[in-house]
């Protein structure tokens, strides 16, 4: 079963929307939010939906529906990334992007939360009907985006080329180049040192900071990773690398696992010749659902939102889950899990690695002046660490798990903006 099809028949009726405006109205009446402030925040700020009309590689006409939603922008721009998936649809990239305000409030950065995509299978398409429909969305969505109104970077199935094409379609339409328009760039035009391997990185810190609280070294622990993409493609390596056990990892087509440890070198040479993972010599196939449920110290879904549901979560074995993708687990899930005595660490904070290096590629892009990648990873690694001792120590205070904690630090931070600011007019 593909993670698609898993998504569809597991999450049941809890849509990302539902578990995003849940785990809202939760810590807004544990935290005692002004309920103004409640009643801004449940939607976004603004939504766009374009319509996307380009021209095939045949010379016919294709249209697809396009979103740019900026979920809050009290304490900054916009910020958030653009996907290209089949699904995505308003709901969800509400939820993206209201996720993204929460990301950046926790990880201390100046930017609101934004969020856009396609609902397009971008496998269907050559990498030309990919450029000009990436270029006319790019044109569409052009009164939103700007350097100091909101920055679009890479999400799922999306490039550093693809911001590439945004930022070239931005500056022709401004008559010169215009670098901090989009982050996740190529270095060539401006991007950061270490922009491509930030998210991973990130949630490898998060991994590690997590073990550290429960006394367990990196040595000792076996980890399952869901979805072999940008993020946790190079996380199986970053985490072999460190001496972590990487037992099992999937991609849409399937699983493969090995209680020995897999090898993310040979697993990457099977996939550029076969496409896909699966077949990958010297380990057992298993399916996605069975990833999920299986025995390990560490699962990290890193596909897509709605895989650990109220129908999957108490099957789940793992005893620490670190959630690199954005809404992996349902609201209700969640409090399954919690009664279990599993460990989450959650989006908002372990994949808060990318948004971080995308505010150094901002911030290197206006200052124009460039940054070592040794530099990159340290301030990154300073910021993500300081934002898990804050997590921790505050659910520890208050006796709130990870996500509680979290999601009341980042709304705290929003609500004090908006309050300090006052309501115009
Ligand atoms: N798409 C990434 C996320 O969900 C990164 C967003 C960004 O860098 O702006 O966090």
């Amino acid at each position: 079963m593909s993670v698609t099809e898993h998504d569809r028949t597991a999450a049941g009726s809890e849509t990302a929307w539902d578990t995003a405006l849940a785990q809202l109205d939760e810590v807004a009446e544990m935290m005692g939010l002004a309920p103004g402030v409640h009643e801004i925040l449940r939607s976004p700020k603004r939504a766009l939906i374009v319509s996307v009309p380009f021209r095939m590689d045949d010379g016919s006409t294709r249209v697809y529906e396009g979103y740019r939603v900026h979920h809050n922008v009290t304490r900054g721009p916009a910020k958030g990334g653009i996907r290209y998936h089949p699904d995505v649809g308003l709901d969800e990239v509400k939820a993206l992007a209201m996720w993204m305000t929460w990301k950046c409030a926790i990880a201390g950065i100046p930017f609101g939360g934004a969020k856009g995509g396609i609902a397009v299978d971008p496998r269907q398409h050559s990498r030309s009907e990919l450029e000009r429909m990436t270029r006319r969305f790019a044109s569409e969505i052009l009164p939103l985006i700007g350097p100091e109104r909101d920055i679009p970077a890479p999400d799922m199935n999306t490039d550093e080329e693809i911001m590439s094409w945004i930022m070239d379609t931005y500056s022709m339409n401004s008559g010169y180049s215009v670098p901090g328009v989009v982050t996740g760039k190529p270095v060539a035009i401006g991007g950061s040192r270490g922009r491509s391997g930030a998210t991973s990185r990130g949630v490898m810190y998060m991994v590690f900071a997590m073990m550290r609280s429960l006394g367990l070294g990196i040595e000792e622990i076996s980890v399952a990773i869901q979805g072999y993409g940008k993020v946790g493609g190079f996380l199986a390596q970053l985490l072999h690398d460190a001496g972590c056990r990487v037992v099992a990892i999937s991609d849409v087509e399937g699983g493969l696992y090995r209680e020995r440890g897999l090898d993310p070198e040979a697993i990457n040479r099977h996939k550029r010749e076969a496409g896909t993972v699966v077949g990958a010599p010297d380990c057992d196939a298993i399916t996605n659902a069975e990833l999920l449920e299986l025995d390990c110290d560490v699962l990290i879904p890193a596909a897509v939102e709605g895989v650990i549901t109220v129908k999957n979560a108490d099957r789940v074995r793992a005893r620490v889950i670190c959630e690199a993708a954005n809404g992996p687990i349902t609201f209700e899930a969640d409090k399954i899990l919690n009664e279990r005595g599993v460990y989450v660490v959650p989006d908002i904070l372990a994949n808060s690695g990318g948004v971080t290096v995308s505010y150094f590629e901002w911030v290197q892009d206006i200052q124009a002046y460039f940054w070592s990648e040794e530099e990159v990873n340290d301030r990154l690694r300073m910021i993500m660490e300081r934002a898990f001792d804050d997590v921790s120590s505050f659910a520890e205070e208050k006796n709130l798990t990870l996500r509680q904690a979290a999601q009341w630090i980042g709304v705290g931070r929003v609500s004090e903006a908006h309050l300090t600011r006052g309501l115009f007019p």
